[in-house]
């Protein structure tokens, strides 16, 4: 499933919505939530913390529910699942299809993730696209290091 980069931050929520319709999916009040949550906390979250946010909201919501709606959204395209270096062991996270390509700079020291947005992304997608005569439909883009405050405390450590 391919999306566009322009789209603002809106139409990806209501695209999400009709895409889900189409298939016959109700978007009900729980799933709702979670796509919101997914959406909204700016963060990359695993399912048990996705969960917890969730229960804040309504505590009614359960894991099944959580695991399901997260598999429906991934399977239909509409959310990606991320393992982020396993800095933090085996869990995944999950975040919506942005508007915007982005690779993910993650320190394996304390687990900090930053998102990159530049253009060198789409650059290297073209060059794929064209050395190998290949449409590229997804592309992740996972960087593994330290940052500045780990690579501060690693430096003041004695060896
Ligand atoms: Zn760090
Ligand atoms: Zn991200």
């Amino acid at each position: 499933m391919r999306y566009a980069k322009t789209e603002p931050e809106m139409a990806v929520r209501e695209r999400i919505g009709e895409t889900l319709k189409e298939r016959g999916v109700r978007l009900t009040r729980q799933r709702r939530i979670l796509l919101d949550l997914l959406e909204d906390s700016g963060e990359h979250l695993d399912a048990e913390r996705l969960y917890d946010l969730a229960r804040l909201k309504d505590p009614k919501l359960n894991r099944v529910t959580v695991y399901r709606t997260l598999k429906m959204l991934k399977d239909g395209g509409l959310v990606d699942e991320l393992d982020l270096m396993h800095h933090a062991g085996d869990q995944h996270y999950y975040e919506t299809r942005r508007k915007q390509e982005h690779a993910h700079v993650v320190c394996l020291g304390c687990g900090r993730v930053e998102e990159y947005f530049g253009e060198p992304l789409g650059e290297l997608r073209r060059r794929i696209a064209a050395k190998f005569s290949f449409e590229v439909v997804v592309a992740r883009t996972e960087v593994g290091g330290y940052c500045a405050a780990c690579r501060a405390a690693r430096a003041r450590k004695p060896r």
